[in-house]
């Protein structure tokens, strides 16, 4: 009755029983913020937060936007700083690189956009918060080494998040190089060169002598080509937090990724807890600039305080609606907020309703174990439980301790993991906690195999 009258007093006459408008819900759900049910003011920030419809006429090519992933020492961070410095064509303008987080590389008058934290973590970190950062992968395998461990966790979380995988064979430049054997390796993970029929890009590097990153650098402008990456420049900005810190000087420093849009200095933004209006900017070279368009990375100063990396920011109309949106992240929480949407997240308990309810067609599964012949053993009976109703899709399979990068990988892709005769380690089950990832663990294979199919049909035993 309290809304009813205020209502009435705004001047919008409302029974008990009506819907109102978003708007008008937004400015109650905003104001009556400690007393409205959690859902209300989290349906604000995720309405905030929903994409618009776009206007396709608007839509004009974009840059593409790439990631460097695979095993610890087969040279991501060494491919990186190499096409860096590939680009370094005008040294004699003065231009010092600038370490922003992200990258910006011209190829023949085409700009390639690179995120510059190597690693697949950090990526599939950001796409747990719901950001889909990356349109292409960078595989980097050494040509001495072959697929690794972690090869194969870069592959599961490329292709999870369903983007292009382009593999750059590296250290072409030892002796002991077999890009022969990495292809006919990768083919086990459906990587299968062009010319065997395939359809993906292999390019020989090395990151010592550069030789084959004029080629990889080309490759990647026609996957994107391919791709036809779009975005509309004429509306609000609209991306993500790469990274941010506190400048003694500067204030809150951040470096965003624009990912639609236009962002100007002097525009009110609002990113995760914080906002302000957009004082300066700086590209990736250090020079500052006004405006930064689709896929352009720029450093960013004006925020009021340090958002979180992964964190969504939005252009906003005026400073009213930039603050309101912080503040409604911030009487919520993060972390709360967080918490709270943990039964988003898949669990063996609820599988059986999600079914009924037709929100589940597919079962993700992450699979850890001792020794391979388990991970393959349990993958093959898995698959064969795939019905009607609901597939089952193993999205990683590996040997070893559950690692946080297996937790956020369920969680990103929303799957469920299974361990047989292993642990999870100490952040891994840290993790799972707090992002609420349905985490099992078994000794014997046809008790894993059990439960998920009975969970399939709803005659799960709860566990306490
Ligand atoms: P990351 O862990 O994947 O980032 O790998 P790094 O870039 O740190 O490289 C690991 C090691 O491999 C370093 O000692 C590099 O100097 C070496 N390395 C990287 N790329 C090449 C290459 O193309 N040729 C040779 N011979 N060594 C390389």
């Amino acid at each position: 009755s309290t809304i009813v009258k205020k209502l009435f007093l705004a001047g919008k006459v409302v029974t008990l029983n009506q819907e109102i408008d978003y708007e008008t819900a937004e400015e109650i759900a905003l104001e009556y913020e400690v007393l409205c049910e959690h859902e209300v003011v989290v349906d604000v920030i995720e309405e905030l937060l929903k994409e618009e419809e776009e206007d396709t006429e608007a839509m004009v090519k974009r840059p593409p936007v790439v990631c460097v992933m695979g095993h610890v020492d087969h040279g991501k961070t060494s491919l990186l700083d190499a096409i860096r410095d590939s680009n370094v064509i005008d040294r004699e303008a003065g231009g010092i690189t600038q370490h922003i987080g992200a990258s910006v590389v011209e190829v023949n008058g085409e700009k390639i956009t690179f995120l510059d934290t190597p690693g697949h973590e950090a990526f599939t970190a950001m796409r747990m918060r719901g950001a889909n950062s990356t349109d292409i992968a960078i595989l980097v395998v050494a040509a001495d080494d072959g697929v690794m461990p972690q090869t194969i966790e870069a592959i599961n979380h490329a292709k999870a998040a369903e983007i292009e995988i382009v593999v750059a064979i590296n250290k072409v430049d030892k002796p002991s190089a077999n890009v022969e054997r990495v292809k006919q390796e990768l083919t086990e993970y459906e990587l299968i060169p062009e010319d065997w029929g395939g359809s993906t890009i292999f390019v020989p590097v090395s990151a010592h002598t550069k030789e084959g990153i004029p080629e990889l650098l080309e490759m990647i402008l026609l996957t994107a080509e391919v791709m036809e990456l779009k975005a509309n420049p004429e509306r609000n900005a609209r991306g993500l937090v790469i990274e941010a810190e506190l400048d003694k000087g500067k204030g809150a420093v951040a470096t965003v990724l624009v990912q639609k849009g236009t962002l100007h200095v002097g525009d009110s933004i609002a990113a995760g807890s914080s906002h302000g209006r957009v004082r300066a900017m700086m590209d990736d070279k250090g020079r500052r600039v006004k405006t930064a368009g689709p896929s352009m990375p720029v450093e960013i100063l004006g925020l009021n305080d340090v958002p979180n990396a992964g964190e969504v920011f939005v252009g906003c109309e005026n400073e009213k609606e930039a603050r309101s949106f912080a503040e409604t992240f911030i009487s919520q929480g993060r972390v709360n907020m967080l918490a709270d949407t943990k039964s988003k997240n898949m669990s063996l308990d609820d599988l059986f309703t999600q079914i009924q309810e037709g929100n589940l067609k597919e079962l993700g599964i992450v699979i850890k174990a001792d020794v391979q012949g388990s991970v393959e053993a349990i993958k093959q009976s898995l698959l064969k439980l795939s019905n009607d109703e609901v597939v089952i899709k193993i999205i990683h399979g590996g040997v070893g301790a559950i690692n946080e990068s297996d937790v956020i990988l369920a969680s990103a892709s929303n799957a469920i993991i299974i361990g047989f005769n292993v642990r999870p380690d100490a952040t891994a089950k840290e993790t799972a906690d707090r992002e609420g990832v349905d985490l099992r663990l078994y000794r014997v294979i046809y008790q894993a195999i059990e439960d998920v199919e009975a969970a399939m049909k709803g005659m799960l035993d709860p566990i306490f």
